[in-house]
C-alpha cells in the first residue's frame, strides 16, 4: 500500500550541503499524485509510484538519477479500448543551490533551483518527466486494428467485419434493414 506522497516526495538538501560525493538512495513506493496525466493516458492518482533514485551531492547542488516507475492507464488512440502498462522512466535531474545558480553565467533550462529552506519537492520534476514520458498516441498493442471506419465498431470484437460498398440510393434502406435483427449464420 502506497503511502501518501505528501512529503515522501520532498529531500531536505541540508545534510547534503557542502558534503560533495555524499549519496543517498531514495527506494520507496509512494502514491501517485495528482495531475500525472494526458488527455488519453496518464498515472492514476493514488497508484504505486516506485522509486528508485540516487541523491548525490555535488558542488552546485543535489544531483538526482535512477528510475521511476508506474503503471500507465488510458484509452487506446485506435480502438479507444482501456489500456494499461507499466512505464519506467529515466531520470536525470540537477538542482542547483540558490547562490550558484546566480553566479552562473549561463541560464540552463534544464536547471532547477533549491529554494532557500533547502527542501526539494520532487513532485514538478517527476510530473515534467513522467507525463512526457507518455506516448502521444498510446495504443494498446502494436498490432491493434483499431475501428472500422465505417461504422466504429471494435475491429477486433469481429475481425471478419466489412462493408459492401452500396449505392448511396440503397444506404436508406441499408439503414432499416441493419436496423432489424437479423438472423446469426
Ligand atoms: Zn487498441
Ligand atoms: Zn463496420
Amino acid at each position: 500500500m502506497a503511502a501518501p506522497h505528501g512529503s515522501a516526495l520532498v529531500i531536505d538538501a541540508k545534510e547534503l550541503r557542502g558534503r560533495p560525493g555524499t549519496q543517498q538512495h531514495l527506494a520507496r513506493t509512494v502514491g501517485v499524485p495528482a495531475g500525472f496525466s494526458t488527455v488519453l493516458v496518464g498515472f492514476p492518482e493514488g497508484e504505486d509510484l516506485e522509486l528508485d533514485l540516487r541523491i548525490e551531492s555535488v558542488h552546485e547542488g543535489v544531483l538526482l538519477t535512477g528510475t521511476v516507475s508506474a503503471r500507465m492507464s488510458g484509452q487506446c488512440g485506435r480502438c479507444l479500448g482501456e489500456l494499461g502498462q507499466p512505464l519506467e522512466v529515466d531520470v536525470m535531474q540537477l538542482f542547483t543551490y540558490p547562490e550558484r545558480a546566480a553566479d552562473a553565467s549561463e541560464e540552463d533550462e534544464d536547471e532547477r533551483l533549491i529554494g532557500e529552506d533547502l527542501r526539494i519537492d520532487l513532485e514538478p520534476v517527476l510530473r515534467d518527466l513522467m507525463v512526457s514520458a507518455l506516448p502521444f498516441q498510446p495504443i494498446c498493442r502494436e498490432e491493434c486494428p483499431g475501428l472500422c471506419s465505417q461504422c466504429g465498431l471494435r475491429m477486433e470484437d469481429d475481425p471478419e467485419h466489412f462493408h459492401e460498398q452500396i449505392d448511396p440510393r440503397w444506404a436508406a434502406l441499408a439503414d432499416l434493414r441493419d436496423g432489424l435483427d437479423e438472423p446469426e449464420d
